[in-house]
């Protein structure tokens, strides 16, 4: 009979995090940006009173054990007193992407059964449009203090943030939950159909905290100071709030403050040496730093993922800037880390320009997470450096079934089951450095939101003069990927790519519009009738778009 081991078993809790950060770090600062336009300063300590408080805010609403506690809000520290809060005490943190359109966003919150929304003022407008729309939410939150909240608002009885807290004692003990207990929500439109979510567990997340925090991944300490630019609603900031809980560093909060001047400002200002982000946005900052010949002087490195990094930027980055960019691929149902591109010492004493190769693919797996890539029969292929393949994950922070679906989306590996299908296409090399070559699943990535190319298409195909309609991924210098509708006009049919383009107008949110329409006489077909994508894809690979 095995011996079992004698050591603690005390369950991975989120609150055990914060816990952490308050005693050790009580005193670092967690400075946030915002949206009242203030930059505001506070400590770990005081975000650990103030998320026992919200955890006590939220039983007073009646708030039980497992109910969802919807955001929609930027990166700042009432976020994060949320994120603690709500998470800590047993509910679930269900970030809603603001991004989308009105209608996902009532769908997301119905689907994920909120039974309060807490929001910052910038979406006061939005949320009093579909409160009424919202079939669960029983109490509204403006996470803001009282000296801002309006003097009348469509939402009756709307609830102040700061006066929640303000009325409670912060005198709480966090719960000892159960290590599997759900702690937090995050939908993703990457995949057919509606969006998804992915529930994550406490213990899912302080692994991935965990993990995420080592060197050969994040690199995150103390002597940080960390930006979280990826917003805290795309898969919790990719973990940073909680690694910097783990390691008990400095956090800036931009909030609604994204472009390059306000990012430049804040990263000098408050000495970041730390970001995350989607390439988009590193564009904008650098575009700004560039035109006015600016220099960073803390900043020593960042991690670039959700889309492909362009290789000048990681050029541009590290000659001109000496910042470190360190490539990285993940994804919501990963929590979302999976791989980084962080050399070994063999690869260290490459020639430069193999070295830069090897830093421009998506990296290695960190430990924690597994991954195969695998032909149409479910046959794993060689680590080559060539062979391309589906690629499949497993691991600690994966998930194994989308919340509300029953339904297995795992599949096999040479015949072993419990792998999940990325969606994405890639080949490994035999040191595991992964690259993704192409993507299986039928959306558009563009700037770090997905679009789903079958929304576009069913509103093109409810036009009259519309026979058929495709939509499919053209490269776009900014945004990586915009959505290129190609059309078949029904006979006879008079149909402009303005009177198209304009029929999309108020059917979605206007980000996610295509960029051009082309007329063709026929679209490509498999013989089963449906559209081939890849055909499509191979036909317009030059496509200039307008915008680009
Ligand atoms: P999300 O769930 O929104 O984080 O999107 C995850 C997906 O974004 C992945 O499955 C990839 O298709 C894409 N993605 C994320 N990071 C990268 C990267 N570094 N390079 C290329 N594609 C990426």
């Amino acid at each position: 009979m095995a011996l079992m081991g004698r050591m603690m078993t005390d369950p991975l809790l989120i609150s055990s995090l914060l816990k952490h950060a308050e005693r050790h770090s009580g005193d670092t600062e967690i400075v946030s940006k915002r949206v009242e336009g203030d930059l505001h300063r506070s400590t770990w300590r005081e975000v650990a009173l103030r998320s026992r408080q919200a955890a006590q805010a939220f039983a007073r609403l009646g708030c039980a054990p497992g109910d969802r506690v919807g955001t929609l809000a930027w990166n700042g520290h009432r976020h994060l007193e949320i994120y603690y809060g709500a998470s800590g005490s047993g509910l679930v943190c269900h970030t809603i992407n603001p991004r989308l359109f009105p209608e996902q966003i009532v769908w997301i919150a119905n689907d994920a059964q909120d039974r309060v929304l807490c929001f910052d003022a910038t979406f006061l407008p939005l949320v009093e449009k579909v409160a009424p729309l919202m079939k669960t939410v029983q109490h509204y939150v403006l996470m803001t203090s009282r000296a801002h909240m309006p003097a009348a608002s469509a939402i009756p009885n709307l609830l102040c943030f700061d006066d929640l807290l303000a009325a409670e004692s912060g005198d709480y003990h966090w719960p000892q939950l159960d290590e599997n207990t759900a702690s937090s929500i995050c939908y993703t439109s990457g995949t057919t159909g509606n969006p998804k979510g992915a529930v994550y567990s406490h213990r899912s997340t302080v692994l991935h905290a965990y993990a995420a925090a080592l060197p050969d991944a994040m690199d995150c300490s103390a002597r940080d100071v960390i930006l979280p630019v990826v917003p805290m609603f795309h898969v919790n900031a990719w973990g940073l709030p909680y690694s910097a809980a783990i390691v008990g560093c400095k956090l800036v909060m931009p909030g609604p403050h994204l472009d390059g001047k306000s990012l430049f400002e804040l990263f000098e200002g408050e000495k970041v040496s730390f970001s995350a982000g989607v390439p988009t946005v590193w564009l904008g900052l650098l575009n700004y730093v560039k035109a006015n010949n600016l220099k960073f002087s803390t900043f020593k490195r960042t991690v670039i993922g959700g889309s492909a990094c362009p290789p000048a930027m990681m050029k541009s980055l590290q000659q001109d800037y000496g910042i470190e960019a360190i490539h990285a691929w993940g994804m919501t149902e990963m929590s979302p880390l999976g791989t980084l591109s962080k050399l070994t010492t063999r690869q260290l004493s490459l020639p430069a320009e193999q070295q830069q190769r090897l830093l421009e693919k998506q990296g290695r797996a960190i430990y924690g997470v597994d991954m195969a890539i695998i032909d149409d029969d479910g046959r794993s292929l060689p680590w080559d450096g060539q062979s391309s393949g589906n690629l499949v994950v497993r691991g600690h922070w994966v998930i194994s079934k989308y919340f509300n679906h029953e339904d297995s989306p795992l599949v096999s590996v040479d015949g072993e089951p419990g792998w999940f299908p990325t969606g994405d296409v890639a080949t490994i090399d035999a040191d595991g450095f992964m690259q993704i070559t192409d993507r299986s699943k039928d959306v558009i990535k563009s700037g770090g939101e997905w679009i789903s190319s079958i929304d576009l298409e069913n509103i093109a195909m409810a036009h009259p003069a519309v026979n058929e309609a495709a939509v499919i991924a053209a490269r776009h210098p900014k945004w990586d990927e915009r959505p290129l509708l190609v059309v078949v006009k029904k006979p006879d049919a008079q149909l402009t790519r303005e009177e198209l383009l304009a029929f999309y107008e108020g059917r979605i949110a206007k980000w996610q519009i295509p960029d051009d329409v082309v007329f063709v006489p026929e679209i490509p077909h498999t013989a089963t009738g449906k559209v081939q994508k890849l055909k499509l894809r191979d036909q317009f690979v030059g496509h200039k778009l307008p915008t680009a």
